[in-house]
């Protein structure tokens, strides 16, 4: 079965920039999704910011392997429900990819859990992408660098944890260094960050960049069954101990009692 992937588009710049809406007359994300779908490993449909409960209700994230998250504008509108359902299913399994400026997504910090913050200057800059992690999934078929004529720039210091492994780190033509292709393990799902694509640029028209998002799609899905209970925290009574043992000392709470969150 080929991996179900939805790519999620705030799709607000598409709307209200004619610049945006004629580099991505479909949106960035069918734009993303079209490409995706060349691949007949991947099956990729869209949500965006606009649908009710974001495109994203609880059915359609528990048939999603894998999750594609462009925001930017509107980060700030994004309900912290859907947030966290999000991030509930990420710990259960389902893999995770942000781009760009979802950096500052509200999904993004909560599974970073830092500031994620970082220099930026738009400037239509050349941006050289180096592959730093030769033989990774997410570098397969790439040379050991790619051009973007026109990018965005993102510098570092990068506000993130250290990531499990830094696939790629971007040269911007203003001297700026930026390590735009970050992985992490989050609970049982994978998560990927890549830098690219600013809205007012072809950034997703490019071969290079549609192959790193086929490939982080594919290192990203997690085939084995979705964690149901990923936040339970049951309590486990004297009785049903795996091996006998006699209660000691005081105690707060009575068995089998919820406790406190
Ligand atoms: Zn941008």
């Amino acid at each position: 079965m080929p991996i179900r992937t939805v790519v999620w588009g705030e799709n607000v710049h598409e709307q209200k920039n004619k610049v945006v809406a004629g580099v991505y007359p479909k949106g960035m994300h069918w734009a993303i999704a079209d490409a995706l779908n060349t691949d007949s490993g991947i099956s990729a449909s869209t949500a965006t910011l606009q649908e009710p409960e974001h495109g994203l209700p609880a059915s359609r994230l528990a048939e999603t392997d894998v999750l594609i998250w462009w925001g930017h504008a509107a980060h700030g509108e994004v309900s912290d429900e859907v947030v966290e359902r999000v991030v509930e299913q990420v710990w259960g399994g389902m893999g995770l990819i942000l781009l760009h400026s979802a950096h500052f997504a509200k999904v993004f910090k909560r599974v970073m859990g830092t500031p994620c913050n970082l220099t930026w200057r738009e400037a239509g800059e050349r941006e050289r992408v180096w592959v730093t992690s030769r033989n990774h999934p997410i570098a397969k078929g790439l040379p050991d660098h790619f051009e973007l004529e026109n990018e965005e720039m993102y510098g570092e210091p990068f506000g993130v944890p250290e990531p499990q492994d830094t696939v790629f780190i971007s040269w911007f033509q203003g001297g700026e260094v930026f390590r735009s292709g970050l992985t992490y393990k989050r609970g049982a799902g994978n998560v990927f960050y890549f830098r690219p694509g600013h809205e007012t640029y072809p950034t997703y028209h490019d071969a290079n960049v549609q192959l790193v998002l086929k490939n982080a799609v594919h290192w990203a899905h997690n085939p084995a069954a979705r964690i149901q209970d990923v936040t339970a925290a049951p309590n486990v009574p004297v009785d049903m101990a795996l091996e006998p043992i006699e209660e000691r000392g005081p105690r707060l709470h009575h068995d089998g009692e919820e406790g406190f969150r």
